[in-house]
């Protein structure tokens, strides 16, 4: 038996080709695992454009060229977990831990207001000192001075029940990345007490409750194989998030992983084609991941069918500590100087940077 029989991917006798498969996916929207992980494994420089050309027409349908921008405010580097891969794991003891006061978060806000943010992001480690109330209180107090902004979330693993009181305190989406869809893969990126299958009862859970809700992976983990990936688009398609923040893994000097090999500029490029075709509305980040393994990481990002951006507007005095992973771009530079830069970015591959919440296009 050829592997195309094993596949099942005939069509009046020929095998379906790379471009067949794209085809495919554009019109159904959906591919078996076998298919995805054929087309993924069989890549090519010409099958990546043909994805790409595609993947601009479903932007441009539904997004113009507009590229919408968060506000990113990194405003604890505390974590109780130990992933493999994070720079801010609790047993890095070379990682300088800090939060912000319910003020300098504010604060933050107030300069991303000016500069034309209208979603803020509040993105952290999972740290206890940020209790419930305290959490639902500063929920509350950014909606209430910015009731024409939206208000993310990206807190971590929580109980329905806290999800619940966060969503009722008016925070509008949360993201929680599923990381990897294959339980044995996700066990090789993290401590026993984290599981696959408590991440994605959280993602179930925050969209019951009514939040936009975003998943993700990394792409490139150490060990990740392409039916891995294929498992990624399968759980995808399931949950239909919102949003899908993908980046390439990058090693942490500070981490088991440190040794590692990162994931690629081409795969995640071609990933984030993938994505768009498979749900033309989605919100899709150009991470700074990307960025930060290649200058022109983002810009090639928006080629591929991305249509977000996440500027980051934590203070400078804390850029450097929210350290995920080594050489992250953005450390020294202003909010300002951010969003002015990304304006030049987008504008020099004919995208426009917009000041809008940027929901979802229900
Ligand atoms: N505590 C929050 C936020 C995690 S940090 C949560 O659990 O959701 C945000 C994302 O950064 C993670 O979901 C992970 O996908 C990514 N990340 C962490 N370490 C990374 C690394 N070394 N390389 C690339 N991405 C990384």
């Amino acid at each position: 038996m050829n592997l195309s029989d094993l596949y099942g991917n005939q069509i009046n006798g020929n095998q379906i080709n790379e471009k067949q498969l794209i085809d495919k996916l554009e019109q159904q929207h959906c591919l078996t695992k076998e298919e995805w992980t054929e087309l993924i494994s069989r890549r090519n420089s010409q099958t990546a454009e043909y994805l790409f050309e595609k993947a601009r027409y479903w932007q441009h349908k539904y997004f113009g060229n507009k590229v919408y921008t968060r506000g990113l405010i990194e405003f604890t580097n505390y974590c109780k977990n130990d992933c493999y891969y994070c720079g801010i794991r609790r047993s890095n003891r070379q990682a300088e831990r800090y939060r912000l006061t319910k003020e300098q978060i504010l604060e933050c806000c107030a300069i991303g207001y000016e500069l034309g943010f209208r979603t803020y992001v509040l993105q952290g480690g999972e740290d206890g000192w940020f209790t419930q109330e305290k959490l639902e209180d500063i929920v509350r107090t950014i909606k209430e001075r910015y009731p024409d902004c939206a208000l993310t979330l990206s807190i971590g693993e929580r109980s329905f029940e806290s999800y619940q009181r966060l969503f009722e305190a008016g925070a509008d989406r949360y993201l929680l990345r599923h990381e990897t869809a294959e339980d044995a893969h996700y066990q090789n990126l993290h401590p026993p007490e984290l599981s696959s299958e408590n991440r994605k009862q959280c993602l179930r859970n925050l969209k019951e409750i009514g939040f936009q809700t975003g998943t993700g992976f990394m792409v490139g983990s150490p060990g990740q194989t392409p039916e891995q990936l294929a498992e990624d688009m399968l759980f995808i398609h399931e949950l239909q998030p919102h949003m899908v923040g993908i980046g390439p893994f990058v090693p942490h000097h500070e981490t088991p992983f440190a040794k590692e090999t990162g994931g690629t500029v081409e795969l995640t490029l071609f990933m984030i084609g993938l994505l768009r075709l498979m749900q033309p509305k989605l919100l899709l980040p150009s991470t700074t991941a990307l960025g930060t393994i290649d200058p022109l990481g983002r810009e090639k990002g928006i080629q591929a069918g991305a249509n977000v951006v996440m500027p980051n507007l934590s203070p400078t005095s804390v850029r450097k500590k929210y350290e995920l992973y080594d050489n992250k771009i953005c450390t020294g530079d202003e909010a300002a100087e951010c969003r002015m830069c990304l304006n030049r970015r987008m504008e020099s591959i004919g995208y426009e940077l917009v000041t809008d919440r940027g929901d979802y296009p229900f």
